[in-house]
């Protein structure tokens, strides 16, 4: 009786949209581009980057991978997004993570133009999204809102308890759903007593990083769970924050992992993707 709040459609929706608008585009001399810069060898991070620009490609979006090597210097990743961020031809710009050891994520997400940071890195997309102005939300954590948006769950009002804080995740998922008008409670790894505050909620927003984190015993019976943990299994595959098995019964949906936000998140990066270049492309319009 649990339902599964797969993602996989509203992804495929969101990618259709995408795809309509990138040739719209396209065929008004304004091709999408995304630049996606990288310093890292880590394996399942190239994996990601390589999936976001086979996503993109499909879609009618150009992609370039700028991947600066894993002993690249801050500077020199701040001078290449500063550069891709006066560059007309480049939409969207995302900044793969990890970086390099002395590399501070959101600080040099700070050299993001604003307009081009389609995974809202930035400190400043972070604050417009927090003060209500208009900027892209991280993509995961819009995610959540449009997964339980897709499958009709109601936010007004009702409590949801987001366990985990990072500006990546937990905290741009908690500005969301308090714009949506739910009581939102943070959870993160210093919370005494976990278990009684997820049990207090509603919707449960499980983002921590912790494999199989959330079990039946943290939920009231009938919430809603959203499981945003991508964690590597030893054969390759992947599993939530979430026990599944634990919670089978007693919540009313689950969104699955793999399928659930994952494919939600990349088809969003896209979609800001085309949303970008068309601002662009009527700025540039209203300019000539
Ligand atoms: P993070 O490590 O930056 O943050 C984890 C947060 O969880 C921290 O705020 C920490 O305080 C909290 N936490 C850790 N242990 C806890 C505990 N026992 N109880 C309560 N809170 C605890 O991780 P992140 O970047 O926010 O990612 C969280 C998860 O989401 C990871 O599994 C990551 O792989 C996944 N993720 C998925 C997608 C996607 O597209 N589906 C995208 C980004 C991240």
């Amino acid at each position: 009786e649990t339902a599964t709040l797969s993602g996989r459609e509203h992804a495929t929706r969101l990618r259709a949209d995408t795809t309509v608008e990138a040739a719209r585009l396209t065929a008004t001399g304004t091709p999408p581009r995304l630049a996606v810069v990288t310093a890292t060898a880590d394996e399942s991070s190239a994996w990601y980057v390589r999936s976001i620009a086979k996503a993109a490609g499909k879609c009618g979006i150009h992609c370039d991978i700028a991947d600066l090597g894993p002993d690249a210097a801050p500077a020199a990743i701040r001078d290449r997004l500063t550069e891709l961020s006066a560059d007309p031809a480049v939409h969207g710009i995302i900044l793969q993570t990890p970086l390099p050891p002395g590399a501070n994520a959101q600080e040099l997400a700070g050299a993001i133009a604003v307009a081009k940071d389609v995974d809202g890195a930035g400190p400043l997309s972070l604050g417009r999204l927090t003060a209500g102005l208009p900027a892209f939300a991280p993509a995961t954590a819009e995610a959540v809102v449009a997964v339980l948006d897709a499958h009709d769950i109601p936010l007004a009002g009702r409590r949801v308890a987001v366990v985990g804080r990072s500006t990546v995740v937990g905290k741009p998922a908690a500005q969301l759903l308090l714009a949506r008008d739910a009581t939102v409670t943070v959870a993160h790894s210093r919370t005494t007593d976990l278990a009684a505050l997820t049990a207090s909620a509603d919707i449960v927003v499980a983002a921590a990083g912790r494999p199989g984190l959330i079990t039946a015993a943290h939920l009231r019976p009938g919430a809603v769970v959203v499981d945003v943990g991508t964690n590597p299994t030893p054969d390759g595959g992947l599993t939530g924050d979430v026990d599944a098995a634990s919670v089978t019964g007693k919540a009313a949906a689950l969104t699955p992992v793999p399928g659930g936000v994952g494919p939600v998140t990349t088809a969003l990066l896209l979609h800001h993707t085309v949303r970008a270049a068309a601002t662009a492309h009527s700025a540039a319009d209203s300019a000539a």
